[in-house]
This record gives C-alpha cells, sequence and structure tokens, in this order.
C-alpha cells in the first residue's frame, strides 16, 4: 500500500466527489476517475498518483 493514499471501502460516490478536484501531490494534474492496480481509484493525470481507491 502506497503510504498517503486514501483507501475507501465501497467509496465510489466518494471518488466521483474527488473527479476533476486538484491533485494534492503535484497541484498541476487533476484527478480522473481509472482503474488502478485492479481497483477503482481517482488518478491524477500529471504524476499519476492516486490520490483515493476503493477496495
Ligand atoms: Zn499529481
Amino acid at each position: 500500500m502506497q503510504e498517503g493514499v486514501t483507501q475507501i471501502r465501497g467509496g465510489e460516490a466518494m471518488l466521483e466527489t474527488l473527479e476533476g478536484t486538484v491533485c494534492s501531490y503535484c497541484e498541476l494534474g487533476r484527478l480522473d476517475l481509472r482503474s488502478y492496480k485492479g481497483n477503482d481509484a481517482a488518478v491524477c493525470t500529471e504524476c499519476g498518483v492516486p490520490a483515493a481507491q476503493v477496495w
């Protein structure tokens, strides 16, 4: 597990609220909903860091 990544159980609705928000890591990209390591996640379009993922 990557440190700092929010793990959400059953949080698809939470991911939708994160979509389009500014990345807190690089502050350049925005979060996009995509698959990350087999889970649904909100992933930065610039640095690729998942801000949150559902597992
Ligand atoms: Zn980023």
